[in-house]
């Protein structure tokens, strides 16, 4: 049978065999997938795999990863209908935000999958998840670059790891599903990017110059140290910060050292992103007065956005090159539905 989907497989648990230490990637999946589908296979697109060397667990991701992710698309475009990445749990809601800035309105579809318990192993679920996204991969166009887990399609800028111990693992708190996967799998394609959203080569995505440790993740908590602000102030190649703050987008406003932080960011450059630390929900600018003087210090709104989402819009827009000022322009844009608008 002609492949029509490619697996490319980075990792994680779906892909683990039990080791001395626990859990650990093992090359050698294309066996595996074949014994545990079985006949159902025939049935189902074919497929190629490719392993990137080394498997990780994706708790080691790096911008890097995302970068060779889109050279291995390039590379095999135009040959596939479809592309599954399989990845680990742990950092799916990263490399799914970062790869869906890197293509926009994919013209392929590209979906990531992984399982809460490794294939192979009794009760996994990493069986359905790979028929369901061998499915998809191969069907309609999705434009989305999207996560299967679950008898679920997600918009990947949007989502969070919301357990480590259930099945239902993933969510985006702030957006519907983009298909239900039931009996009848039922597809809401007025959900799906628009026409407005602009698609993306993954040959541009690694052709992007991503820099490790570019961006910081600063999650606010009562009493923060200050030698927390001075690390991300002294350090020249962190260019920009995600601000987790409290609830609504609040910010500790009456402690000097927070006050100062912002200023001196601002001063050297860095660009200062606001997203709530909530599950659900997003900042609205304004509403109390511990947050009003952030705008005017030019700290960017985040919106609804997850900090996950946040953290690879920044490293995507500096990848390109962008200086501190045009990562403030194009801040704004919407490049995968990332955000309530
Ligand atoms: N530690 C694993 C990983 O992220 C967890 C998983 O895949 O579920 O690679």
């Amino acid at each position: 049978m002609t492949a029509e989907v490619l697996i490319l497989h980075t990792g994680g648990t779906i892909g683990m065999v039990p080791g001395p230490h626990g859990l650990a990637p093992a090359p050698g999946l294309r066996q595996r997938i074949e014994q545990q589908l079985g006949s159902s296979l025939q049935q189902l697109p074919g497929f190629d795999l490719l392993e990137i060397d080394p498997l990780i667990d994706s708790a080691n991701i790096t911008p890097a990863h995302w970068q060779q992710l889109a050279a291995l698309l390039a590379e095999h475009w135009e040959r596939y209908r479809g592309f599954i990445i399989l990845h680990g749990t742990d950092t799916m809601a990263y490399s799914a935000a970062a790869l869906a800035f890197m293509l926009g309105a994919s013209e392929r579809n590209v979906l990531f999958t992984g399982s809460q318990v490794p294939l192979g192993l009794p009760r996994s679920d990493a069986v359905a998840h790979l028929q369901a996204a061998l499915q998809l991969a191969a069907g309609p166009r999705l434009r989305n670059v999207s996560l299967v887990f679950n008898n679920r399609l997600l918009n990947g800028s949007r989502l969070r790891k919301v357990s480590s111990q259930q099945f239902h693992a993933f969510d985006t708190p702030n957006a519907a599903p983009l298909a239900e996967l039931n009996i009848r799998p039922q597809l809401y394609t007025e959900r799906l990017l628009g026409e407005a959203i602009a698609s993306r080569h993954p040959r541009e995505a690694a052709a992007l110059d991503f820099q490790p440790g570019a961006v910081a993740m600063l999650c606010l908590h009562p009493s923060m140290p200050p030698a927390l602000y001075d690390a991300i102030l002294a350090d020249s190649n962190c260019k920009a910060v995600v601000l987790q703050s409290f609830g609504a987008g609040n910010v500790p406003s009456r402690d000097p050292a927070f006050d100062a932080f912002i200023k001196r960011a601002g001063a050297r450059g860095k660009v200062v992103v606001n997203v709530t630390q909530c599950l659900q929900g997003g900042i609205s600018p304004g509403t109390y007065a511990a947050s009003a003087g952030l705008q005017d210090q030019g700290v960017l709104s985040g919106g609804d956005m997850t900090p996950e989402a946040a953290f690879c819009k920044l490293h995507w827009l500096l990848a390109g090159g962008r200086d501190t000022a045009a990562v403030i322009r194009d801040w704004s844009l919407n490049l995968s539905d990332e955000r309530t608008i």
